[in-house]
Order: C-alpha cells, then sequence, then structure tokens
C-alpha cells in the first residue's frame, strides 16, 4: 500500500526532524498479572524500531497507547506505570501518556479529545497496529491535522497481513480457535473467500458442533449463532471449501474428572481441548499448506491437561515449509509457552486487527493515514 505515507515519506514532507515532537500512538496493551507486573513486553519492543528511528533524528517523541479496558474514567489498575518503567528501560527519554482509555473521547472519536492529543505537537506516527481497526481518536484524529506517517510495525504488519490477502500461496489454511466466538464468526464467512481450506477448534467448533445437531454438553457455546455457523457450513461446501472439524476431543465429565469424548460431548461434560486424533489431521492439513494463518488456540492451553491440541498445531506451524503467520494475543501466549514463537515467519501484534485486516483488505487507521491532511 504505497499511497499511505512511511516515515521516510514524513521526514521528507517535515524536513529536519531534529528537535520536533512527535506523536507515536503506540500499543502497549500488554498483559499484566494480578500485581500489576508485565508478563510479556513483546508489543513495547515491537515499537523500538519507530521510536528508535525518530529519536535518531532528534526527535521529541511522546507516545501514547491504551491499557486493558477502563471504561473512560481514570482507574489506577490500568495505569500506564509499570509499561513507563519498562519504556524508560529499552528507551530512555521517551514520554508516555496516560491510558487514553481514562478519557471517554477516545473510544467517541471525541473532536475536543483529538485537539488535546495534537496539542503542541508537529507530527503523528500510527504504529499502534493491534488497535488500527478502531476508529478511535488517538487512531483516525491526528491525521486528520498533522502531518502523518504509518511507524516500520505497523508498515510490517501491513506488508505481510495484505500480502496473503492479495497473493495467496495455495493452499491456503486458516486455523481458527479461541474463545471469542461472536467477534470471530463474522470473520469466518469473509475468511472462506480468501483461504483454501479452514480448521476450526478451540471453543469455537461447539457452535459449529451445535448447528450440525452433535451434543456438546456444557461446553461453551454461542446459541445466538447456530444459525450462522449452519449457513456457513453450507456456504462452504457450496464454495467447496473444506472446513475440517475436530472428531475427537478431550475435557470433563459431569464430574468435574479428564475425560475424552468423540465429536459428541457426554451431558454435563465440557470439551477444552481438541484430542490427539483431530491434532494430528489439523498439523497434515498445517503440513500441506503453502501458506497458513492462525489465530485462535485449539484448546484451554494455560491448564496443561489441555494444551497438547494447541502445542501439536503449533509444532506444525513451526515444522511447514508454509509461510505462516500467527495473529491474537492468546495464540501468540501459546507460541511463546512453547518456544516456538521464533519458528512462525511473522507473529503479528494484533489479533481482531489481523482479523478485519485480511477480511477487508483495509483498517480504518490506515485509511485516515491515506487521506492525511
Ligand atoms: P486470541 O487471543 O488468540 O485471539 P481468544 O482470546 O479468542 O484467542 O481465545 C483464547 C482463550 O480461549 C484462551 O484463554 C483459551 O483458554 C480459551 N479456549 C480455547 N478453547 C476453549 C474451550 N474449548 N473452552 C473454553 N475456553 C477455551
Ligand atoms: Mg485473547
Amino acid at each position: 500500500m504505497s499511497e499511505i505515507p512511511t516515515l521516510e515519506d514524513l521526514e521528507a514532507r517535515v524536513g529536519d526532524l531534529s528537535g520536533k515532537r512527535v506523536l507515536v500512538r503506540t500499543d502497549f496493551n500488554v498483559p499484566l498479572d494480578d500485581d500489576g507486573n508485565i508478563t510479556d513486553d513483546f508489543r513495547i519492543r515491537s515499537a523500538l524500531p519507530t521510536i528508535e528511528w525518530l529519536t535518531a533524528r532528534g526527535a521529541h517523541v511522546t507516545t501514547a497507547s491504551h491499557l486493558g479496558r477502563p471504561k473512560g474514567e481514570p482507574n489506577p489498575k490500568f495505569s500506564m506505570d509499570p509499561v513507563r518503567a519498562r519504556l524508560a528501560e529499552l528507551a530512555p527519554g521517551v514520554e508516555l501518556m496516560e491510558n487514553l482509555r481514562f478519557d471517554p473521547g477516545e473510544t467517541s472519536n471525541d473532536p475536543a479529545f483529538v485537539d488535546r492529543l495534537v496539542e503542541g505537537m508537529d507530527a503523528y506516527v500510527n504504529d499502534a497496529f493491534g488497535a488500527s481497526h478502531r476508529a478511535h481518536a488517538s487512531i483516525v484524529g491526528p491525521p486528520q491535522t498533522l502531518p502523518s506517517a504509518m511507524g516500520r510495525l505497523l508498515q510490517k504488519e501491513v506488508d505481510v497481513l495484505l500480502g496473503m490477502r492479495n497473493d495467496p500461496k495455495r493452499p491456503f489454511v486458516g486455523v481458527l480457535g479461541g474463545a471469542k466466538i461472536s467477534g470471530k464468526l463474522g470473520v469466518v464467512e469473509a475468511l472462506l473467500d480468501v483461504v483454501d481450506s479452514l480448521v476450526i477448534g478451540g471453543a469455537m467448533c461447539f457452535t459449529f458442533f451445535a448447528a450440525q445437531g452433535k451434543s456438546i454438553g456444557d461446553s461453551l457455546y454461542e446459541p445466538d449463532m447456530v444459525e450462522t455457523c449452519g449457513r456457513l457450513l453450507r456456504e462452504a461446501e457450496e464454495k467447496g471449501k473444506a472446513l475440517h472439524l475436530p472428531d475427537d476431543m478431550t475435557g470433563v465429565d459431569a464430574a468435574g474428572n479428564f475425560a475424552t469424548f468423540g465429536a459428541n460431548v457426554s451431558e454435563g461434560g465440557k470439551g477444552f481441548d481438541i484430542g490427539p486424533g483431530s491434532a494430528a489431521a489439523f498439523s497434515d492439513v498445517i503440513m500441506d499448506a503453502r501458506m497458513v494463518f492462525w489465530n485462535g488456540p485449539m484448546g484451554m492451553f494455560e491448564d496443561e491437561r489441555f494444551e497438547s491440541g494447541t502445542r501439536t498445531v503449533a509444532q506444525a506451524m513451526a515444522d511447514t515449509k508454509a509461510f505462516t503467520v500467527v495473529g491474537g494475543g492468546d495464540s501468540a501466549a501459546a507460541l511463546a509457552q512453547f518456544r516456538l514463537d521464533d519458528e512462525v515467519d511473522h507473529v503479528s501484534t494484533g489479533g481482531g486487527a489481523s482479523l478485519e485486516l485480511l477480511e477487508n483488505g483495509d483498517l480504518p487507521g490506515l485509511e485516515a493515514l491515506r487521506k492525511g491532511t
């Protein structure tokens, strides 16, 4: 997408950046433990190429991000302090504003809030890929008044994901799982047009099973989406796309004991992972692919009894010759847990954003940069 200004375009437009104040929208929405410690600083480190490019030119960099969902008011639980401390170690002298979502104007895209963000700034850089699918103030506002550009991380994400979408190497396989079913089901339909086959695990498969009339016990599913899943199953068939669902599972029985199931979960039981047979079958599909996009773990991998499906799929992602991309916070965390994060071609910093970019080929944040001032 050449029409989105790069950092070099920004420098050509603004001139010498030395002493210039640059607002950089970053995605510092990092995972925190109960004591407020950062458990993974991947997103902070991912912003460094852009920050360092700017500071090397003498620019004065102010970063801004959201963290968690503080609902439009200050909440010490979502303070940026831990991020600020880590940032100070990685990029001394770089400022960080307080959590953008402490102000309701961020998510409502309030022009008055945009004015406050850009006050005193000479330029704007969006490097927050993980937030660029939202038309929030800090994403779409500043390019309307400031010379703007995409940062290095945003540029890399867009190159990789649009590359997949626009120039797919076939077979192109989508692997979907996780728990955020309703948000992702909409994407399944769009993905069906892009990929050659879809592999579905995680809690997502139970809504499909319900549509097929299978027993799912007390497994997590989305009653409102059963009809949609039925339609998707028919659509996949019409389009000649394979839709792979697990035919064995592990979980707990009604008494809460570890249990194995076929494609049906027993009364009162819960499916928490794909079984070994399905994991092997999914793995074969991945090994035979030339391009794979994976979003959402195959099971409740945080519990070691239910990590093996996700581990097998992660290992296949590492072993296949296909071009492999993983998007989604929990999927990336699973890869890191298995120490396979260096074995895939690209780990995206955005889950929702990567799915939406594959789906639509564009994002509100990219559109805002393209329109510019
Ligand atoms: P991502 O962050 O990669 O986009 P999600 O947030 O959608 O993925 O889902 C991740 C969560 O889904 C994990 O916490 C995992 O425990 C949960 N999960 C996966 N499979 C199941 C299942 N069968 N039942 C309940 N939870 C599941
Ligand atoms: Mg998640």
